[in-house]
């Protein structure tokens, strides 16, 4: 398999405008072009203009963190995906913060993601059940439900750009950072691919990137992307260390290069 690994940083609510700029010129100095490695800073809205002057366009694209799925409007404090569009290629939707923090419904994820589409911004849709719902057995369900609702609006076509973000709540760092068991982000990886493939046909299936986050470190990520079906990878804490964030991309580059020797 030789597409491009996808590493996403998810900066959340971290840095200001001055703490993002000495980030994305450390990251600059430390990385360098890798042309197996697609990778992806997420800064906050307000970083994203700034950031999106420097950053090398060869090195780096961007992604928002959320967006609102209306285009324009009376929405006091919102920032649609029409005004992100000229200025990110792609946008998280429904991260399990935004979901258990802001009450995000399975509706609203639809239609943020519809949105994205919509403007020409491929979604990173997030979804990953909680440590109760994981005890209770009903993982595959919550899954499901995630995946079918997020899509509902979408065509064949549509959904085979879209990238998927499995993150089990619990395996992320602010919520409790359990390093997940790679048998476990297996099946559920197999799980989504083949729930794609139900609903909308064995090439969207093959063709649809799946990523896995949870408390990614260099040290556990080669793990990870080394599993069958997995693309990549959402970092939380460690992307906003330019050491580890470049450890990550290390790795990624080093396991893209056997794919391509195996291949
Ligand atoms: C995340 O928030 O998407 C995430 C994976 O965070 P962390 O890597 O810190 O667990």
């Amino acid at each position: 398999m030789d597409r491009k690994i996808l590493i996403v940083g998810n900066w959340k609510m971290n840095l200001n405008v001055s703490q993002a700029s000495i980030l994305v010129h450390r990251l600059d100095q430390k990385i360098k072009i890798h042309k197996g490695v697609e990778m992806v800073l997420a800064p906050s809205t307000l970083c994203l203009q700034p950031v999106s002057m420097e950053i090398d366009r060869r090195k780096f694209r961007l992604s928002a963190q959320d967006a609102y799925y209306k285009d324009e409007g009376a929405y006091t404090g919102e920032v649609s995906f029409t005004m992100l569009r000229d200025m990110v290629s792609y946008c998280i939707i429904g991260h399990s913060e935004r979901r258990l923090y802001f009450n995000e419904t399975l509706e609203t994820v639809r239609d943020k993601v519809s949105a994205a589409v919509r403007n020409e911004i491929t979604p990173i849709v997030c979804i990953g059940e909680t440590k109760t719902e994981r005890t209770a057995g009903e993982t595959k369900t919550v899954i499901h439900d995630q995946l079918i609702t997020a899509f509902a609006n979408l065509t064949s076509n549509e959904i085979e750009n879209i990238v998927i973000a499995y993150e089990p709540v619990w395996a992320i760092s602010t919520f409790g950072g359990e390093i997940a068991k790679p048998n476990d982000v297996q099946e559920i990886i197999n799980f989504i691919r083949d729930q794609i493939k139900h609903l909308f046909g064995p090439i969207v299936a093959q063709r649809v990137r799946v990523l896995y986050g949870g408390s990614v470190s260099d040290q556990t990520v080669g793990t990870y992307l080394n599993l069958s079906g997995c693309d990549g990878a959402l970092v939380g804490a460690a992307s906003l260390n330019c050491y580890k964030f470049t450890g990550i991309i290390d790795v990624a580059s080093k396991v893209h290069q056997t794919r391509l020797k195996i291949s």
